[in-house]
């Protein structure tokens, strides 16, 4: 079988597909048919994606779609569309609409009828996240943030209690700058700066957000691009002491089951510890326990 197949028979609609990040051998099979299946690929930039297709010997005609062009060409994509043609939409590079452009296309393709139909493939936010070993079960996709230090200060305070890891996209010569703003806003948080994912020079640097943070000081932006994992914010430790003050504060006022379920809530510590706690401060209280000579 030829890659890409050109007996493949695909559907009418708009295709989107994920292209890849650097290694241009990381493109699917799947991504492949539909470029070389399709009537016309929207990208954003011309040159780039033609690099991917000369590669695989595909010709498919090409428009530019891209930030500044989007609301005039939609159209046009609109109107292939409703023509029965097949077409493809690709970023530069990665998963497109992850912070890239085409959410506006396929919410109008999808309000005009027309099938949606995702080809999966690289992201730098799922390559980062797998290889990074910070925690991956909660993650939040800030994408990218403000330039400007304070509105980025601002937008860095609202994530202070975000129990998840969080993936931020940045511009490596602003990294120093806003690692620094990360630093100072959300302290002890460990941190992973994934560079050039699955290029030549790729590198992971974890560690302490303060210590990633004085290496970038030091060393100046590096070259490349960019991701930032921040890791889920520290547990703070509750002493006993603590717990047993917060159950006695609410125990006569709400019974057992709702003040550990507050409790629980409150400090994060497991249920069933904090109702053990609950109860043992039920029976001490009550006179009947009491072993106080009268
Ligand atoms: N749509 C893409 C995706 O699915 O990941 C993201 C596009 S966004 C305009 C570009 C940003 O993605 C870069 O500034 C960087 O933060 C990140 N990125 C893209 N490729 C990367 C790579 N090979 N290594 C590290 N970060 C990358």
């Amino acid at each position: 079988m030829e890659v890409p197949d050109p007996q493949v028979n695909l559907a009418n609609g708009l295709f989107v597909v994920a292209t890849p990040i650097g290694n241009l051998r990381d493109v699917t099979l799947r991504a492949l048919d539909v470029l070389n299946g399709v009537d016309l690929i929207a990208c954003e930039d011309t040159r780039i994606t033609s690099r991917l297709l000369t590669r695989y010997g595909i010709n498919t005609p090409m428009v530019a779609h891209h930030e500044h062009n989007a609301a005039a060409v939609r159209p046009r994509l609109l109107g292939a569309l409703d023509a029965g043609e097949k077409v493809a939409l690709v970023s530069d590079a990665g998963t497109p609409l992850i912070s890239d452009p085409g959410y506006k296309l396929v919410r109008e393709a999808a309000a005009a009828g027309h099938r949606i139909i995702p080809v999966p493939g690289a992201s730098a936010t799922l390559a980062a996240l797998s290889a990074a070993g910070v925690p991956t079960d909660r993650f939040l996709f800030v994408g990218f943030l403000p330039e400007k230090q304070v509105a980025r200060q601002k937008a860095l305070r609202a994530l202070i209690g975000e129990d998840a890891t969080l993936v931020i996209y940045e511009s490596a010569r602003r990294l120093p700058a806003s690692i620094k703003d990360m630093a100072a806003n959300l302290p002890g948080r460990e941190v992973v700066v994934a560079r050039e994912l699955t290029k030549r020079f790729e590198e992971f640097v974890r560690g302490d957000i303060q210590e990633v943070c004085d290496h970038y000081q030091r060393a100046g932006p590096p070259k490349g691009e960019v991701v930032v994992l921040l890791g889920p914010p520290p547990v703070e430790e509750v002493s006993n002491a603590s717990v047993d003050a917060a159950l006695r504060a609410i125990l006569d006022d709400v019974g057992v089951k709702a003040a550990s379920s507050a409790v629980a809530a409150l400090t994060g510590q497991p249920k069933r510890d904090i109702y053990a706690r609950a109860l043992k401060l039920t029976k001490s209280a009550d006179p009947a326990n009491s072993t106080d000579p009268k």
